[in-house]
């Protein structure tokens, strides 16, 4: 089994009065690599995705305002070829994979107001739990401006140019929809527990419309979305300043969630939390399982929403209080983005495929499959995680027992306040554990509740592990405390 340390040996270690400091620290958490997942990251192929980024080039222009209706050219042609590749997916997979456009008209700040039309394309793969959803995304729509704004991004609004000129967008984003598209066709024969949700973005680069536009409806009908990638410019392996890094990635995730209400961030200044958002545990989970299977990968985990003062399609998600992240490459390159394909003073600009490193955007996507698959494979998390112990020597965790009869047990995860990651896994194997009222409470004896964070998951019989659930503080949800 891969836990860390037994539950004999943690009482064991409370019995001598020992804290957890003894042996905290170096071990590395590591997690049995599923022989399905190995080779969903195997499938995924550079080749395909490098005719999949010069395809979507190949539509000249898919800028938000390029032509829609034209059968070879612009944003609409574009769509709709995603979504052939979609269905063709679908057909071969049995016809599983369900697609679908989400079309809209929207009057655009960014232009003046002008009303645009746009097009999410949006694929479902329905998991055995379909109410548990996941979304993988990357934005199709391209931009060129005639003056590139001024790094870091200035306040001046850029100027257009016409949106039916050649704006290529290789890397921004053709290869983030590149990478859904081989998801969706490697993963889409398959039935998982959580339903997997594939969309190629509309409007991300006016402003984010398309992806808000779908989030907003998603909370609206009261989905349950358990986490969220935006993949955005991910195939670029040659920084602007000369570093060239084809061995890691960043992955962006909000600390403070973006829709903490008021009673929320009370609750947080009186318990800490500021580093534990559900997207900062998704961002924790995206970098366990993909080192497990993507090993030649480092996920560089930034604790940040997004990049400086800049954003991306994982935002309106966020927004609507669902755990979302930003996949991107290691080192940027100004010269390829938004600018006219042009030389200048020697200097090459432009968003051209000859720039994208197609190995790499695979490798990007493997990092996508393994935490995708991961998630989509496990349990549902556990629900009505509480936690108490202010002023007490003990901390005590209680959450509601899972009907779901895969589940083995759970893991209880701990780490310094000060660590990124968590350090400690202890499974707590459910024949161990006593169900009162439906809920399972669990004491971890001298182990005080201000110097470590916590948080549990569910695991079934074949080690897959749900996302870690951060506790509330049961007595300010005013919630019995546990009896002795
Ligand atoms: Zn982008």
């Amino acid at each position: 089994m891969r836990f860390c340390l037994s539950i004999p040996l943690l009482v064991w270690l409370a019995g001598l009065g020992l804290s957890l400091d003894v042996w905290a620290g170096s071990a590395n958490l590591f997690s049995r690599r599923d022989p399905l997942i190995e080779k969903f990251v195997a499938d995924i192929s550079a080749e395909r995705m490098q005719e999949t980024v010069e395809t979507l080039v190949g539509f000249n222009s898919r800028n938000s305002a390029s032509a829609m209706d034209h059968p070879t050219q612009g944003v609409g042609a574009a769509a709709r070829w995603i979504r052939a590749q979609f269905e063709e997916y679908s057909r071969a997979g049995g016809g599983r994979l369900k697609v679908d456009f989400d079309e809209f008209d929207q009057a655009v700040t960014r232009l003046k107001n002008q009303k645009l039309h746009f097009i999410n394309v949006v694929a479902t793969l329905p998991g055995r739990h379909p109410d548990r959803r996941i979304v993988v995304g990357g934005h199709y729509d391209s931009l060129v401006l005639a003056r590139a704004p001024a790094r870091p991004p200035s306040d001046a609004p850029p100027t257009r140019v016409d949106p039916n000129s050649f704006q290529p967008g290789a890397n921004d984003d053709a290869s983030g929809t590149a990478a859904v598209l081989e998801l969706a066709r490697v993963m889409s024969a398959y039935e998982f527990e959580a339903t997997i949700i594939f969309i190629a973005f509309a409007g991300e680069e006016l402003g984010l419309i398309g992806s808000r536009h779908w989030a907003k409806q998603a909370k609206q009908k009261g989905w349950i979305i358990e986490a969220m990638i935006a993949n955005d410019i991910i195939g670029n392996i040659e920084g602007g300043n000369g570093l060239i890094d084809n061995g890691s990635m960043r992955v962006f995730s909000e600390g403070v969630p973006t829709a903490e209400t008021a009673k929320e961030k009370e609750v947080r200044q009186a318990v800490g939390g500021e580093v534990d958002s559900p997207s900062r545990q998704w961002a924790r989970y995206v970098k366990e399982k993909a080192e497990a299977y993507v090993p030649t990968m480092h996920i560089r985990l930034i604790f940040r929403r997004d990049r400086y003062r800049r954003g991306g399609d994982h935002i309106p998600f966020n927004e609507e209080g669902y755990a979302a992240v930003r996949f991107t490459e290691a080192n940027e390159n100004y010269t390829r983005q938004h600018e006219r394909v042009r030389e200048e003073n020697g200097v090459r600009y432009g968003d051209v495929p000859e720039k994208v490193s197609f190995p790499y955007a695979a490798q990007v996507t493997r990092v996508n499959a393994a935490a995708l698959a991961s998630l989509a494979l496990a349990p549902a998390p556990p629900a009505d995680v509480a936690i108490w112990g202010a002023g007490q020597y003990d901390t005590t965790l209680r959450w509601t027992a899972s009907s779901d009869d895969r589940i083995a047990g759970y893991n209880i995860l701990l780490r310094d306040t000060e660590a990124p990651l968590w350090q400690r896994k202890i499974f707590l194997p459910k024949a161990a554990l006593s169900v009162e009222n439906g809920t399972i409470t669990h004491r971890l004896k001298n182990i005080t509740i201000d110097n470590y964070f916590f948080a549990v998951q569910a695991v079934d019989g074949k080690g897959n592990e749900s996302l870690p659930i951060f506790p509330s503080p049961g007595d300010l949800r005013l919630l019995a405390p546990p009896s002795e």
